[in-house]
């Protein structure tokens, strides 16, 4: 495995709230750029899994920019659920990406499966797989998963997506509610980057 400290990064995403994450994360030395500078469209995201998916992305991504590329594929597992919208994640906020649609349907599909849903702790768990990959064809995919529950209200304007309905274990508030730098201490992106923070 290249042992080189990474300088200059392609983040494979579209969705902003990952890419100001992923910056965050990453030293400040590292010179970033995302599919916008290139004008780029993310490929379908056809895996079964959240590694599978994280690799489609960065390779796609570093074979049409001859570039390093980081790509992060991520979502939200209900146990009652059967783990979904786990890869569907971000599919079930629909073309215009609306997450209070997505949460909406979270509630309906919990509401369907028992109407005293709220009475019982709603297990789940965020989870991150993290891809680089290198134009010699080298890769790398790791996971990073933070348990939680899912709160019976939306709550706090903060973070993106789901933040507003998950509570993390041993935490009052939802990600949603708390300062975003609490949520990247200890979310599943920063679990996997744990695991990638020696290539850069
Ligand atoms: P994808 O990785 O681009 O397929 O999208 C994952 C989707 O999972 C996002 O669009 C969000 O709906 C959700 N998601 C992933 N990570 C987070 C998070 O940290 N907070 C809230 N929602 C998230």
């Amino acid at each position: 495995m290249k042992k080189e400290k990474i300088i200059n990064l392609f983040v494979g995403s579209n969705n902003q709230g990952k890419i100001k994450e992923i910056t965050d994360l990453l030293p400040k030395s590292v010179h970033i750029l995302t599919p916008k500078d290139f004008n780029l469209k993310s490929p379908a995201e056809n895996g079964k899994t959240f590694e599978d998916n994280s690799y489609i992305k960065a390779k796609f991504f570093s074979k049409k920019t001859k570039m390093i590329c980081l790509a992060d594929d991520s979502g939200l597992e209900i146990d009652t659920l059967n783990r979904l919208p786990g890869i569907y994640s971000a599919r079930w906020g629909g073309k215009k990406n609306n997450f209070n649609l997505a949460i909406k349907k979270i509630y309906k599909e919990l509401k369907k499966k028992n109407k005293n849903w709220h009475k019982k702790k709603q297990t789940a768990r965020f989870i991150c797989s993290l891809t680089i990959y290198w134009p010699n064809n080298k890769f790398i995919i790791v996971t990073g998963k933070v348990e939680g529950t899912i709160s019976k209200f939306k709550k706090g304007k903060n973070g993106f997506g789901y933040d507003p309905i998950f509570i993390p274990l041993k935490k009052k508030f939802t990600f949603g509610q708390m300062n975003p730098k609490e949520k990247y201490k200890i979310d599943h992106r920063f679990k996997a980057f744990r695991k990638i923070k020696k290539f850069f």
